[in-house]
């Protein structure tokens, strides 16, 4: 591809409102341009990228038994009331209707569509194991796109369904993808790792995310130093201390002016972890009709002082479908005093304690009366609640529970998620075979999915210096930007040219930089735009019947004769795909069964 010729344009300024170093650079590399808000065009460069991931994703899917289709985008919303999603995705969903006003959605994923599709295909047994998989453009009207291609609200997906005779088979679907998913990232040149994970919207059971660390990602990831537990935040375990001091009498005790835990813990010289926190929430549930969702109720959520409460578990723990912090009006309308709320002598409301409060002995709790505290409240002799579960959010420092080890906190980018998703939705959807003692059995399912253009913007993240983009060989755009400096010198121009037509031959990719423009503007596009390897014709190198070589990565450049240089660019770009292939070798071979 010639740079003169390119659909495109570099930018040497930063571009206004972006929030990553990814979407800036896409931007000023030419690669996207915004449509609309999370809506973006991939430009020729962009796409040329999108196509190798494609192709490498293809290449494992089909080595992991997959069998790849496409499903329509546009589908009948009443698939997602067969399956009660309709409620749950609510706003993420978007709706349309037709011309004869019947109700349609845009596909934000395609669980339902395949369980259908699945359903009126499969007959028995014989028919399993089936994966299925497309990549495909999915709509999700998210509350807040952001980060270029990172957060979209068009954006491209590969997605496989595993559909398996027993629980043992979809075992085996799971760890073939799980192997796919580590082969493709190896391959990709990129570098994650999976983690615990929660299970959403989707639904099912078990559920692995695989994470590309960076500080710019908003998913929290906790590690510990100990072992190889990794969670995501919105799942992960900590341990949390037992107190088995026996319970003392009830006190009251005055706080006059005492309103947060910060301030009860300072008045009664404390540590918070001895206080227990009240924290008031009201939430909606989808009707078990289908119809929409419930009225909104109170929850009184405690937990210890010092714990942060997790929303996503406390959401998962109450199987609702919104949830927000009460307001004040809610709380007092509940009888409850915010800043001094107590679940002693509570009544009417749903008490829902985090794991630490009955491990946590005689705490200081509020005592439903303003300026007035209760010393001692102990869990099980004042009061209890309606559930006990895991809703507190793990922080640095605290302890694993698998090892003791001491677990820390990262920021990363979700690149991939599988799921074993077990007969919820061929339960809800009626999608059964015949077993070979011809009763009807329902399929086990698990659904996999690769954010195939969030991983785009994802490589950047991972890889990229101040000057711009650094692509990992086996992804780049183009395997050699070929420079030729003082083109308008006859005998140059032709060396290059015929270096431009060598090169290809051989079998490389080459963007050609055949410009008027000075020697400076080149080099600093050919770093924006991170090309694997840069080679330069210029007069200086002629003389020497010589072309210069540099990786993007390093800064040393070094002289190839000009004759050989076809063969030494393509035994660089091998070198530089071998670490790639090497670290999907390490993974494993791809499992079909
Ligand atoms: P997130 O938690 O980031 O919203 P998700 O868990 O809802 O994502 P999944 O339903 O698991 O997403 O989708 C599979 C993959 O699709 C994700 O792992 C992610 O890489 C990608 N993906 C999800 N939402 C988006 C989006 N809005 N834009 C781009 N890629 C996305
Ligand atoms: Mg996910």
């Amino acid at each position: 591809m010639r740079l003169s010729r390119l659909f495109g344009r570099t930018q040497r300024e930063v571009p206004a409102d972006t929030d990553t170093i990814s979407h800036q650079l896409m931007l000023r590399a030419g690669l996207i341009q915004q449509l609309a808000a999370g809506v973006y065009s991939l430009l020729p460069l962009a796409l040329q990228v999108e196509q190798k991931i494609g192709q490498i994703i293809r290449e494992e899917m089909n080595a992991a038994g997959g069998q790849e289709l496409l499903m329509p985008v546009v589908q009948p919303i009443e698939l997602w009331r067969e399956s009660g999603r309709d409620t749950v995705m609510g706003d993420v969903l978007f709706r349309l209707r037709d011309r004869r006003e019947r109700l349609l959605c845009l596909g934000p994923t395609h669980e339902e569509v395949i369980t259908d599709l699945v359903r009126r295909t499969v007959r028995s047994y014989r028919d399993l194991p089936l994966r299925l998989y497309q990549i495909q453009t999915k709509f999700r009207d998210e509350p807040r796109s952001r980060a270029g291609l990172i957060r979209g609200r068009e954006f491209s997906m590969k997605d496989l369904y595993s559909f398996d005779t027993d629980e043992a088979a979809m075992d085996r679907s799971y760890r073939a993808m799980y192997r796919a998913y580590q082969r493709i990232f190896a391959r990709c040149g990129l570098s994650t790792i999976p983690v615990e994970a929660d299970s959403g919207a989707i639904g099912g059971k078990e559920s692995v995310e695989f994470i590309m660390l960076a500080d710019s990602g908003e998913d929290q990831i906790v590690r510990c130093a100990g072992c190889d537990y990794a969670a995501n935040l919105e799942r992960a375990e900590f341990f949390r201390e037992v107190d088995d001091e026996p319970p003392e009498p009830l006190e009251e005790v005055e706080t006059p002016g005492v309103k947060t835990i910060e301030d009860l813990a300072t008045f009664l010289d404390v540590p918070q972890s001895r206080t227990l926190k009240a924290v008031f929430y009201s939430c909606t549930r989808a009707r078990e009709d289908g119809t929409g969702v419930t009225e909104p109720e109170l929850v009184f959520v405690a937990i210890r002082g010092d714990i942060p409460v997790n929303e996503i578990k406390l959401i998962n723990a109450l199987k609702c479908v919104d949830l927000w912090l009460a307001t004040d009006e809610e709380v007092q309308q509940a009888g409850l005093v915010a800043g001094s709320a107590s679940p002693v002598g509570l009544d009417g409301v749903r008490v829902v304690v985090d794991r630490s409060v009955p491990e946590a002995g005689n705490l200081v709790a509020g005592a439903n009366r303003p300026d007035m505290h209760l010393r001692n409240v102990y869990y099980g002799r004042d009061y209890t609640a309606d559930m006990v579960v895991d809703i507190g959010s793990a922080r640095p420092g605290d302890r694993c529970v698998h090892c003791d080890g001491t677990l820390t906190l990262a920021r990363g980018i979700e690149v991939g998620h599988v799921f074993k998703l077990g007969l919820v939705y061929s339960e809800r959807m009626g999608a059964r075979y015949l077993g070979t003692d011809g009763v009807e059995q329902p399929m086990y399912m698990g659904c996999y999915g690769i954010g195939h253009t969030r991983m785009i913007a994802s490589a950047i993240e991972q890889s990229h210096d101040d000057e711009g983009i650094v692509w990992p060989a086996p992804i780049a755009p183009y395997d050699v930007h070929l420079v030729g400096l003082n083109l308008n010198r006859k005998p140059v121009a032709a060396a290059a040219e015929q270096l431009y037509a060598d090169l290809q031959a051989a079998g490389l990719s080459v963007l050609f930089d055949d410009r008027a423009e000075s020697p400076g503007v080149k080099f600093n596009d050919a770093d924006l735009l991170g090309m694997p390897l840069r080679l330069t014709v210029s007069p200086r190198n002629l003389k020497q019947q010589a072309v210069e070589f540099k990786r993007r990565a390093e800064d040393e450049t070094w002289l190839v004769p000009l004759d050989e240089t076809p063969a030494a660019a393509r035994a660089e770009l091998r070198a530089q795909c071998d670490a790639a292939l090497a670290a999907a070798a390490a993974a494993g071979p791809p499992l079909s069964d």
